[in-house]
């Protein structure tokens, strides 16, 4: 299968998806994460429309986006990109210049030096908090209890404009397993916006290529998939 089948039939998986939902189409945006795969892989999906993509890594995407300049010229200018692995804090200042928008802060202290950056040039960097809702050690994101305080912080800096929230569940055979984790995403979204005024959180980033059709049941508005686009993934990510 070529990526542009692959891209065609994830886009109708999700419009299917989305009409079991009851759910406009276009409320559902594609992500493709491009993360490990060198730029023909991205100049193909380019080709066959795709516009918004998912890099883990602050130097591998500044990589890539520069030998995509020789490929694809302004094109380059036309993708939205997304920052979803972590970031370390002595990369958020090339993070603010380089990305669309970076989906995975999950401390005040990454957000405020993200807004430290944009902030001073006037620039609005939309972000998404990322949220850990298990207990496995190794996972990113701020745990439930302290996010809405990190919400309060957010909404108060000028340079970010934090759009919602963002999650990768625990890893279940069974994309079921997935579905209490992102009704529970849905469910803090709720509340927050409920409790901290004036506070809007349209996006909810969760599904990837395995669960991406239970996410749009619970409300996702961005899947973030990989594999269904590009193939099993050509080297270890970490
Ligand atoms: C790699 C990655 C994905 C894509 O995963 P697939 O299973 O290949 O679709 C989605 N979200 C995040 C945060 C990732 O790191």
């Amino acid at each position: 299968m070529s990526i542009r089948e692959n891209l065609d039939r994830v886009r109708t998986d999700i419009t299917e998806a989305c009409a079991r939902a009851s759910r406009d189409a276009a409320s559902v945006k594609l992500m493709a994460v491009s993360k490990t795969w060198g730029p023909t892989a991205l100049v193909e999906a380019f080709e066959a429309g795709q516009r918004v993509f998912g890099e883990n890594r602050v130097q591998e995407w500044d990589h890539k986006q520069q030998q995509l300049h020789s490929l694809i010229g302004e094109g380059v200018g036309t993708l939205e990109t997304h920052l979803i692995g972590n970031l370390q804090s002595n990369k958020t200042s090339k993070a603010a210049w380089l990305f669309s928008a970076v989906d995975t802060v999950d401390s005040v202290k990454v957000a405020a030096r993200l807004n430290d950056v944009t902030a001073q040039v006037g620039k609005v960097l939309p972000v998404l908090v990322e949220v850990k809702l298990s207990d496995e050690e190794s996972k990113q994101g701020v745990d439930e209890y302290e996010l809405p305080s990190l919400l309060r912080h957010l909404h108060e800096m000028e340079g970010i404009d934090v759009r919602g929230l963002m999650m990768v569940p625990p890893w279940t055979d069974d994309a079921e397993g997935a579905r209490p984790y992102f009704r529970r995403l849905r469910e803090l979204r709720d509340e927050a916006e409920r409790t901290i005024e004036g506070l809007h959180l349209p996006e909810l980033s969760m599904g990837m290529s395995h669960d991406f059709a239970v996410a749009i049941e619970e409300g996702s508005t961005c899947v973030r998939i990989g594999t269904a686009i590009f193939g099993v993934r050509p080297r270890a990510e970490d």
